[in-house]
């Protein structure tokens, strides 16, 4: 079967999927736009929107599977993580944001509350997991226990070294319960990151935007690095692979990130629930009240 031309010739999971070993960010071009169908920005929402139709199919599917056996039914679990302006609000507004708001539980993690904090740091998570046949998108994730904890020192280094382990067994058992697992680090550079600081600064519009505290992960830029490439490297199962998107080119990134969860729908392989009762009989019904 011809794959449409909007689609990436080779599956995009494949291309974007972080091989095995240990990751060096600094060899990852976050101008990249690999599997990209067309020529560039010009034509990228052209692609994307022509991404939604089959999008919609597959998530109905999904949805309609939930319906008619709970207990059994897929959930798809998307994990956003990366720098500030790297673009996690984007991706949902628009890639995520293109599929029906009934199928989607979204979860954007903060600063654990006092609540959250009295408990293990995966206990918020557990509570955020997406519900048979949704599609849940975690805005930060557990990866903020392995990544700000580590480079603030919110812990000593005996806690969240052992992190790495529990976090994948954890994951495991997600998708041994039928969570499908798309963890996306979206990779923007240094330079790109200032210019949208910047544009935040800018424009009165976009300073609501803009936190000092940006600027103080910015200053952590190697030390962030470092713990994004041990998140990376440590937590990169063949169950729950990461993926690195190239986020400087907008576009590219939100293209991205919907076919990537195209694909995985499409590779659930979901079909339509077959009726529990007599279709005919019940076409006779609705005829004789006519
Ligand atoms: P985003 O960039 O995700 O849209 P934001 O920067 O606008 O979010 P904030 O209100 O700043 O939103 O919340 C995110 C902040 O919460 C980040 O600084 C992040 O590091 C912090 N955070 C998230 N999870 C944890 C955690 N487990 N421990 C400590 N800090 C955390």
């Amino acid at each position: 079967m011809g794959k449409k031309k909007h689609h990436s010739i080779t599956p995009l999971s494949q291309l974007l999927r972080v091989p095995a070993g240990p990751v060096s960010l600094a060899r990852y071009d976050s101008k990249a736009t690999p599997g990209y169908p067309g020529k560039g920005r010009d034509d990228a929402d052209k692609f994307t929107t022509a991404i939604l139709p089959e999008l919609s199919d597959l998530q109905e599917r999904l949805y309609a599977s939930s319906q008619t056996d709970p207990a059994n039914a897929p959930r798809i679990l998307i994990v956003l993580q990366g720098m500030d302006t790297s673009g996690k609000g984007g991706v949902i507004r628009h890639s995520i944001g293109l599929v029906d708001p009934q199928g989607v539980q979204i979860k954007a993690f903060k600063v654990p509350t006092a609540e959250e904090r009295a408990h293990d740091y995966l206990w918020r998570i557990r509570n955020a997991l997406p519900a048979p046949g949704k599609i849940g998108i975690f805005d930060r994730s557990h990866y903020e226990d392995v990544l700000v904890v580590r480079v603030d020192g919110l812990f000593p280094e005996s806690v969240w070294s052992k992190r790495y382990g529990e976090i994948n067994d954890f994951e495991a058992e997600l998708v041994a319960s039928g969570t499908r697992l798309i963890k996306c680090m979206l990779n923007v550079s240094y330079e790109e990151q200032r210019e949208r600081l910047l544009a935040r600064l800018d424009d009165p519009t976009k300073h609501w935007k803009f936190s000092a505290s940006d600027l103080d992960s910015r200053a952590k830029w190697p030390d962030y690095m470092e713990a994004y490439e041990a998140a990376l490297t440590l937590c990169n199962t063949e169950v729950a692979p990461w993926h690195i998107i190239p986020a400087d080119h907008k576009w590219y990134r939100n293209w991205a990130v919907t076919e990537l969860l195209r694909e995985v729908l499409e590779g659930l392989d979901l079909q339509w629930p077959v009726a529990d009762y007599d279709v005919a009989e019940q076409r006779r019904r609705l005829a004789a009240l006519d």
